[in-house]
């Protein structure tokens, strides 16, 4: 076994690995970017080295400095995690010329299914069945229309070098083809630097069903069963699951049996992923999976797997790369109840899941239900540089109502102020009934979009919390001193005060009475409530409310205040009296890119009624992005670009129309 191994990445995953090396007594070497200097996974090492600044091209993927830095330090392999060097071949490569292992697989094996038409075509010979569809060279624009036809719509075309959800267009009718063609190529050729594409035939009803599994250099391969992950949003995975809801056991064993093939064909050794599409427009059946891709690595959601069987697949990754036998044979391979994992982001999902970046003033993540895998700590940012991912939320339960129980429970616990995150949208999803009830299939989130995403009202509860906070007037009623129960009682004046609060974009002055005795009285939408202060610890309020006690945490950050109640999370702006004029005089009328990149997503169209502050374009810039809100309050006048659109710096990517006059509607 190696005694010194470096982590070539950043975040969850590279602390994710760092635990396990820990556990078998291997010393670990962290590299981080000027950006992550005092990042978790740097402070989690035994030894740490810079290498370079923030963007990814200039730190992370600098193949040169990760080796230098294993001469450095002495390590002897290097564990690439997912996304950067993780499935590139030259990179295996260099480290082989290096003297350094690789915990991965070969690079032949990686180039082997790096193209997706390529792995398609080898897939084939092997004897998996794979997607109906044309992935052969000739990439002629009316041969491939003819090829697109003779499939019959939907097809969905795929830029070969793609992955990440990237580079993919669905064309329901001939006359759209040829427009979908050019922006999947062009999506491909900017992403990945390669436009050649593939067409599949779209399946309608499809469910993304993968087996994970693993290789050694003894020519041994097993599969550790299936992880559903179905729920997606625009073809990436929200939340997975282990096993698959509703899974035959013949189709069990078939898709394993294909998967260890499909390894067994590249001589694969380490972890990997066979992703699957099934169609299920008649339900599981065996006949109906297809191969779709191999991810030549560890998967983000490899954790179900471990749940539900027991192992650590990252010490199998370690004991395989230093050239041990798999711990395993398939035979003493088995699972037990059922896992599921929530992909917690820094996002706003009823603004089109805009990545948001932030510091995370407060951040409480649910470690007493969940198995908790995260690479930040309270107080680090969330920057455009990187995957904008807080945390992995997994659970695991006895059975699938029970684990989708847990994981409800968790996502409500989690609190997060100081960046949005999609947690209400992930608790909205374990609500869902089509989910709870395990009929899942990738459409299923675009379908129901809207009632996921939308957003509880503010109870009137975080008002009256806010108003307190705000006021001063929520303190620990602890302690002798009379004076100090008396909280916001005053023997001169009345003891009547207002608070100044943002409320879903209104200002609301609340009138607060304090009646002695942590007592309050707070005149609210639907009349004067009485509150009694229970208890005040750190933040975490317990209350009283005409007979009604219940518990909140207030956060208080510098513009706003966060309060969570009832599982959600309810921002409430403290406005300041003074700027508000002096914004309004600054507002401009148009959006510029502020440097070159591509329009990623536009979220609004002409016509389109705005608040100051809304995202409304996201640009990707030197693979990084960006989030361009609207300048004022106002209507959409024109947009002057389109998604996947390249800019120049300083193009007007849209206008707002002329400022509004107060006249009624
Ligand atoms: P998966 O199926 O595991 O989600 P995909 O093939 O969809 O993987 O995408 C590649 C993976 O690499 C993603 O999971 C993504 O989160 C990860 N990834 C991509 N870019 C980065 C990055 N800059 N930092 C960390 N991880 C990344
Ligand atoms: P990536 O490399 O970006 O992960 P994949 O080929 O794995 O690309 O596809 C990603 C997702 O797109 C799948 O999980 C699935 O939801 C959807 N998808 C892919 N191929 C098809 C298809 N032929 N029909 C319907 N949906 C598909
Ligand atoms: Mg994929």
């Amino acid at each position: 076994m190696f005694k010194k191994i470096l982590i070539a990445n950043r975040g969850e995953i590279a602390c994710r690995v760092i635990a396990t090396a820990r556990k078998l007594g291997i010393r670990t070497v962290a590299v981080y970017s000027d950006a992550d200097a005092r990042a978790k996974h740097v402070a989690m090492a035994d030894e740490a080295y810079r290498i370079g600044p923030a963007p990814v091209s200039e730190s992370y993927l600098k193949t040169g400095r990760i080796i230098e830095v294993c001469r450095k330090s002495g390590a002897e392999a290097v564990h690439p995690g997912y996304g950067f060097l993780s499935e590139n071949p030259d990179f295996v490569d260099a480290l082989e010329k290096a003297g350094i292992a690789f915990i991965g697989p070969g690079a032949l094996s990686i180039r082997a299914m790096g193209l997706k038409d390529a792995a398609k075509a080898l897939m084939e010979k092997a004897g998996v069945p794979v997607v109906p569809g044309y992935h052969g060279d000739n990439q002629e624009p009316d041969f491939l229309k003819a090829q697109a036809d003779r499939i019959g719509y939907p097809v969905l075309i795929k830029a070969r070098a793609g992955g990440g959800g990237k580079g993919m267009r669905r064309v329901d009718a001939a006359p759209d083809f040829a427009d979908a063609l050019k922006g999947a190529q062009r999506e491909g050729e900017a992403s990945f630097g390669d436009g050649r594409v593939l067409i599949e035939k779209y399946l309608t009803r499809p469910r993304h069903i993968e087996i994970q599994v693993f290789g050694d250099s003894h020519g041994n391969a097993v599969h550790l069963f299936e992880r559903d992950c179905s729920l997606q949003r625009r073809h990436q995975k929200v939340i997975e699951e282990a096993p698959a809801p509703g899974m035959p056991e013949e189709m069990r064993r078939a898709m394993g049996d294909a998967a260890v093939k499909a390894a067994k064909a590249i001589n694969y050794s380490g972890a990997g992923t066979i992703e699957f599409i099934a169609d299920v427009s008649e339900g599981l059946r065996a006949d109906r999976f297809y191969f779709m891709e191999m991810n030549t690595r560890l998967q983000v959601e490899h954790p179900v797997t471990e749940m539900i069987t027991g192992e650590d697949l990252v010490e199998w990754q370690l004991r395989v790369a230093s050239g041990e036998p798999l711990p395993k044979t398939q035979e003493e391979l088995s699972f037990s109840g059922w896992a599921f994992e929530a992909r917690l982001y820094a996002e706003d999902a009823p603004k089109g899941f805009l990545p948001a970046i932030g510091t995370l003033e407060h951040l409480s993540l649910p470690e007493e239900t969940a198995r908790v895998d995260s690479g930040v700590r309270s107080g680090d940012a969330i920057t455009p540089f990187y995957d904008p991912m807080i945390a992995k939320v997994i659970v695991h339960g006895p059975t699938r109502e029970a684990a989708l129980g847990m994981l409800l429970a968790s996502l409500e616990a989690t609190e997060v102020a100081g960046c949005v995150t999609n947690a209400g949208f992930l608790a909205a999803l374990c609500r869902h009934e089509g989910f709870a009830r395990g009929d899942v299939d990738t459409g299923l989130i675009d379908r129901d979009l809207a009632s996921l995403i939308e957003e509880p009202e503010i109870p009137e509860d975080a008002v009256a919390l806010a108003a307190l906070t705000a006021l001063g007037l929520a303190r620990p009623p602890k302690g002798n001193d009379p004076f100090e129960t008396l909280a916001g009682w005053r023997i001169w004046s009345a003891s009547r005060q207002y608070a100044l609060l943002e409320i879903a974009g209104e200002r609301r002055d609340v009138e607060v009475h304090a009646l002695g005795h942590h007592r309050f009285a707070v005149h609210l939408e639907n009349g004067v409530r009485e509150y009694e202060l229970i208890d005040v610890t750190e933040g975490a309020y317990t209350y009283d409310c005409e007979g009604h006690r219940a518990r909140a945490v207030v956060v208080e950050g510098k513009s706003e205040l966060t309060v969570f109640l009832n599982g959600h999370a309810f921002p409430i702006g403290l406005p300041d009296t003074l700027s508000a004029d002096e914004e309004a005089a600054g507002a401009g009328d148009q959006l510029i890119a502020p440097m070159p990149g591509l329009v990623k997503v536009l979220t609004a169209k002409a016509g389109d009624t705005v608040a100051k502050d809304q995202p409304l374009v996201i640009l990707e810039a030197m693979k990084m992005e960006h989030t361009l809100k609207a300048p004022r309050d106002g209507v959409i006048g024109e947009v002057l670009v389109a998604e996947g659109e390249q800019v120049t710096d300083g193009t007007v990517l849209l206008a707002l129309a002329e400022e509004a006059t107060d006249a009624a509607a």
